[in-house]
């Protein structure tokens, strides 16, 4: 028997590396007439590099202030009395966050002086401890600041009492304090829409905001650190678009003969930078979202008639796959939930598959009588 054009098209995508879950899904991929793409692990590879570590200068790494005598493991600095409090301490390869600590404590004190702590959060420092709330996270960005962390041979200390919030970040207890990571203006009470977790701080700082505004100025994502509810530092992230991303994107607008759209939790200097890189639309680009966003983004367009494709790879596209007419998700990387929730599966890794299942789709529709 010849096997029907929908069951031969599902065997066709498979060759092309999409896993299709259903003869209905085979169908429906050729009916959309809209695209919406998340930015992170989808329009780009999912492999970010940690680039900028800004320790903010004036953050206690412990509250005991007034410690007696020198600590040694300051070394030159501490022996000498000299050790500065413009964040010079000397980096610290392999150190804890304890480790960090002592050394911190060494570095504020000064002979008999009363014991002032200022800037006492290194690099390493500040690394060790996003790296460690992050180490159970499966987020793109997490996974670069585990890697970043590896990188310079930093030991995690254990997080505890973990939790995510999908488009916000992560926050967990570090060596008894409350590390929280994310998205800075997701991180501030208070902030307009924001939804802050634990850990979250009260306000910016000026060296906060500066810094933040710099990395995503060029380009980067810029993630907030905050300790016990006050601002540590900032990490600059920046991820590359996917090769295939550009002609995926005019594939798609070729298609369904209309732009499509980028949404994305990222801020909106990033996401415009990376818009600008792929073909997308100025106007077609939704940044600075939380999941239920994604699906309004999505539902506007449903309700303007279109069948919308949602193309995401993390928890935080969940919502958006399943309210969408059809949910594609990255396989390779992809959380499982949104592998769960979507229709279907790219298990190669190349987004340029799509348009080709969307073809393949319309094909067997049209054998179809
Ligand atoms: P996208 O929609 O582009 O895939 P997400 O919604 O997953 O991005 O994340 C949106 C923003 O939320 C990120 O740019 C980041 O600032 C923050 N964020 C989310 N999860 C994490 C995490 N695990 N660690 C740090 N920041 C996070
Ligand atoms: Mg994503």
């Amino acid at each position: 028997a010849t096997m029907p054009p929908l069951l031969s098209a599902i065997a066709n995508a498979g060759r092309h590396g999409v896993l299709v879950k259903s003869a209905v899904v085979m169908e429906r991929l050729g009916q959309v007439d809209a695209v919406a793409l998340d930015k992170t692990g989808t329009l780009t590879e999912g492999t970010p590099r940690v680039t900028d570590l800004r320790p903010f200068a004036g953050v206690r790494l412990t509250e005991a202030a007034s410690v007696a005598g020198t600590a040694s493991a300051l070394g030159d600095a501490s022996a000498t009395g000299t050790a500065s409090a413009t964040g010079t301490v000397s980096p610290m390869r392999d150190a804890s966050v304890t480790e960090a600590a002592s050394i911190a404590k060494g570095a504020s004190v000064s002979g008999d002086a009363p014991a002032t702590e200022t800037s006492l959060l290194s690099e390493d420092a500040l690394l060790t401890l996003a790296a460690a709330a992050e180490h159970p996270s499966e987020h793109p960005l997490a996974r670069a600041i585990v890697a970043a962390a590896r990188d310079r041979g930093l030991t995690l200390p254990e997080a505890r009492d973990f939790t995510s919030a999908p488009g916000v970040g992560v926050t967990a207890t570090v060596d008894g304090r409350t590390v929280a990571v994310g998205a800075p203006v997701r991180l501030l009470k208070g902030a307009a829409d924001a939804r802050p977790p634990a850990g979250a701080a009260d306000a910016w700082s000026d060296e906060a905001a500066t810094a933040v505004e710099q990395l995503e100025h060029g380009g980067r994502t810029a993630v907030l650190v905050t300790l016990d509810g006050v601002p540590a530092g900032v990490l600059g992230i920046a991820d590359r678009p996917r090769r295939d991303a550009s002609a995926t994107v005019a594939a798609l607008t070729a298609l369904t003969g209309n732009p499509p759209m980028l949404i994305t939790g990222d801020n909106p200097r990033a996401a415009a930078r990376l818009a600008a890189e792929t073909g997308i639309e100025p106007a077609a680009v939704r940044a600075g979202l939380l999941p239920e966003d994604k699906v309004t983004a999505v539902a506007e367009q449903e309700r303007a008639g279109r069948k919308v494709l949602v193309i995401g790879d993390g928890v935080n596209d969940a919502p958006a796959l399943a309210a969408a007419h059809t949910g594609i998700a990255m396989g390779r990387a992809g959380s499982d939930l949104a592998l769960e929730t979507a229709d279907a599966v790219i298990v190669r890794d190349e987004l340029a598959t799509v348009p080709a299942v969307v073809a393949l789709s319309r094909r067997a529709r049209s054998l179809v009588v």
